[in-house]
């Protein structure tokens, strides 16, 4: 598949050349990271960057299966993709994964931070153990695969983050406590750091969806579901394939005067 006029109609940015198993000397090729891209919105987010002509690398934590099986479908389609296993709340490991996607697949251009979990309690019954998994993959998770990636991007004068938001980081959500405040606090590290890297010709946006159809809601029975459909203006819930159009949006050139902003798609459901 010959990608090119999609990748020029894409960021601006100088190629790289790397030599690796993955590319060929002399071809070349940008790469983006989505990390959560097994299932869900990251798979969809994923697929679409490689269509716009990306390099993909795929960070999972335990469907490793599943990641295999998406990256072997995207090679069969042609393009280039590889996965490497990270917990996003590790920094170690987050580190250790950028290391070998950069040897392997070349400078990071784009930077999409999706991983994430969800759950529902009683404020009153949050653990100490629950509020700190919810806060170090939901917020810890962000910062440290931003800190992997800047020092390159800075270096570059190029790059794009986009962070997975939710509309509960925006009004909050009753029985939601730590997942709301880790989403506003992405919110907040998105607005900040687009300030700070602004200069280093890098945007950095958040997209803050409303409810997707995704295994995140499979704790609610349909009847939840439909009553959540029913209180969105828009009388549908989301596709992973509605994020992943906002994400492709912010990525592009089209965005090119875009940073700091939280792109919310939700339906109506807030506004
Ligand atoms: P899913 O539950 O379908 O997928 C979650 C993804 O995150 C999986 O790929 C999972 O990987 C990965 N993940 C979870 N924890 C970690 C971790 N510690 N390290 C690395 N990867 C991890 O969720 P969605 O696709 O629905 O959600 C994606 C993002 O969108 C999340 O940030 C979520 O908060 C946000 N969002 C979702 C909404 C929805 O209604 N679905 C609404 C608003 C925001 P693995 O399976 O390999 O462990």
């Amino acid at each position: 598949m010959n990608s090119a006029p999609r990748i020029k109609r894409f960021l601006n940015l100088r190629a790289v050349e790397v030599v690796s198993p993955y590319i060929k000397a002399g071809e070349k090729m940008r790469t983006a990271v989505v990390t959560g891209a097994s299932r869900g919105i990251g798979k969809a987010t994923a697929k679409k960057l490689c269509e716009n002509g990306f390099a993909l690398a795929i960070i999972y934590k335990n469907s490793a299966e599943k990641a295999l099986a998406f990256k072997n479908e995207l090679i069969k389609d042609g393009f280039t993709a590889e996965c490497y296993e990270a917990d996003v709340s590790s920094s170690k490991q987050v580190n250790a994964a950028f290391e070998k996607i950069k040897k392997d697949l070349g400078r990071i251009e784009v930077l999409v931070n999706n991983a994430g979990i969800s759950q529902q309690s009683l404020f009153t019954e949050i653990t100490d153990e629950m509020w700190q998994e919810m806060i170090n993959t939901n917020l810890t998770g962000v910062f440290n695969c931003c800190r992997a990636a800047l020092p390159d991007m800075i270096k570059n004068h190029s790059g794009v983050i986009v962070n997975i938001a939710s509309m509960w980081g925006e009004t909050g959500a009753s029985c939601e406590v730590h997942y709301s405040a880790a989403k506003a606090g992405v919110i907040g590290l998105t607005k900040a750091l687009a300030k700070e890297v602004g200069m280093s010709g890098i945007r950095v946006n958040a997209v803050s969806p409303g409810v997707i159809k995704t295994d995140m809601l499979s704790s609610f029975s349909e009847a939840d579901l439909e009553e959540l459909k029913n209180e969105t203006p828009l009388m549908r819930l989301g596709a992973p394939e509605d994020v992943a159009n906002a994400v492709e949006f912010l990525v592009s050139e089209k965005a090119s005067f875009i940073t700091g902003q939280v792109l919310s798609l939700n339906g109506g459901f807030v506004i």
